[in-house]
């Protein structure tokens, strides 16, 4: 690799091989590093975390249907065979592109090519107070820290004096009818109908209002108006309370104000309303657009830095066919890092990225429910052939509850005794 031939405090050993480093083992940076194993390059895979963590379960560990365990698994597991994959548990602070170094928290690295695959993080659109008080959902830690702030309230209900303030601890309110504020509704109605009254015997569930707000008129605005009257018809019947033209202004801990001035009281708020690009610093601002997602041409490839890629949620390819950029879903991720593999191994060959939509899946409910919905959407699904993400292991509960669909390898969704909505009409 030239004159980047030394290695520093990271320790990463020397190579002749042209050094790729992937900041951020996701969706996508796992998976291009897993397209890369054996190919003549060292590739340095980067994670502020030793864990991969699939995120589409994470509702399922907030509301206590799943163990953290079970969604997250060892990254080095995965390489534990392949000899030109290096992991360092490491948080990349600042890109030096001038001389091909990132700085990280265990020194600096070189690289030949970088491909930033950092994911995207919570956007609370500069309201501080909602920051400071909601609970978002980007991580296996943030899920458990829903899962013990909702067992918390129900303790403290258990001790109020009066009637309004238990019903404060119990409730409950989603903000975002996306699919991931859909399904933790869901989840939630569940989990009040079925969990806490085991473990709490002397509480009136009868008093436990769980509300979905959304602003835009309709729940999953993603897919079909089909799927999204359904969804809105399944939670109601769960006895969630929907209001989709409901714009959250503010929440201080105990009270969730909405505009028009609306007020609900509840500790708990759950931020499911949008995510934003937080790219690393370093590249040229001219890569990075006002939602923060760094701006590639369709090979992945920022202009300003020909050597340096960005892949999944942080990347915003330029596409005439999605001028709001790609979803943010895993399969872009996984596709894009497919391309990207494929473009790296074969620069003679180079192909642009175009994203094939699989369809969507949101799921709610589980186990306790029967519908003639439920069938109609999953066959309609199976139909589609659609489906709505992919994990590059299988957890012990997924194998328990996997579908294998013939596109592809390892899909992994828990369809089993669940409602489900499918839909090809266009991803979130
Ligand atoms: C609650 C929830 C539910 C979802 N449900 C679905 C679904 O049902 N279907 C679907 O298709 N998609 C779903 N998604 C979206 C999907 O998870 C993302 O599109 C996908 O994870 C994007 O992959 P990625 O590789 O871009 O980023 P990620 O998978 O987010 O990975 C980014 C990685 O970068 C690491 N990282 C970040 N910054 C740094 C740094 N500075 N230094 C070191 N490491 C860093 C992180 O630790 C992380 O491991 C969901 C997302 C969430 C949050």
């Amino acid at each position: 690799m030239g004159e980047h031939f030394f290695d520093m405090t990271a320790h990463i050993p020397t190579s002749d091989l042209p050094r790729i480093v992937i900041i951020g083992a996701g969706f996508s940076g796992l998976r291009l590093a897993k397209k890369l194993a054996s190919k003549p390059f060292q590739v340095v895979l980067i994670d502020r975390n030793n864990f991969h963590q699939f995120q589409p379960l994470f509702y399922q560990v907030a509301t206590a249907g799943l163990a953290p365990s079970a969604i997250s698994f060892p990254i080095r597991k995965v390489f534990h065979k392949v000899k030109n994959v290096i992991f360092r548990l490491a948080s990349v602070e600042t890109i030096d592109t001038e001389n091909k170094t990132i700085l990280t928290t265990i020194g600096e690295i070189a690289y030949d090519t970088l491909v930033i695959a950092v994911g995207a993080d919570t956007n609370y659109f500069n309201n501080a107070q909602i920051e400071e008080h909601a609970l978002p959902m980007k991580s296996v830690q943030e899920s458990l820290q829903m899962r013990n702030k909702i067992l918390e309230c129900m303790e403290a209900a258990l001790i109020c004096e009066t009637e309004e303030e238990k019903e404060a601890f119990m409730n409950v309110v989603v903000v975002g009818g996306g699919p991931t504020g859909t399904e933790v509704s869901g989840a939630l109605s569940e989990m009040k109908r079925f969990v806490l009254p085991k473990d709490y015997p002397e509480l009136d569930f009868s008093k436990m209002n769980i509300h979905l707000l959304e602003a835009s008129g309709k729940l999953l605005n993603g897919m079909s108006e089909k799927s999204s009257v359904a969804a809105e018809q399944f939670l109601s019947k769960m006895g969630v309370i929907v209001d989709t033209s409901a714009i959250v202004e503010q929440f201080d801990g105990t009270t969730v104000s909405i505009k028009g001035g609306k007020k609900l009281a509840a500790h708990t708020l759950i931020w499911a309303a949008g995510i934003k690009g937080n790219p690393v610093k370093g590249i040229s601002s001219e890569s990075i657009l006002p939602n923060g997602r760094v701006k590639t041409n369709v090979y992945n490839q920022l202009q300003a830095h020909p050597d340096i890629y960005a892949i999944g949620d942080i990347a915003f390819v330029e596409d005439s066919l999605h001028e709001k950029g790609h979803p943010q879903v895993a399969q872009v991720a996984i596709q894009q890092a497919d391309n990207l593999a494929h473009n790296i191994s074969k620069p003679s060959k180079k192909r642009p990225f175009r994203y094939k939509n699989l369809g969507s899946m949101a799921t709610i409910g589980r186990n306790r429910s029967r519908g003639r919905f439920a069938v109609l959407a999953l066959s309609r699904f199976f139909c589609l052939g659609g489906v709505a993400f992919r994990a590059p292991d299988v957890h012990p509960w997924c194998e328990e509850q996997t579908v294998h669909l013939p596109r592809m390898d390892v899909e992994l969704l828990h369809l089993r005794s669940k409602f489900a909505l499918g839909d090809k009409t266009k991803a979130r």
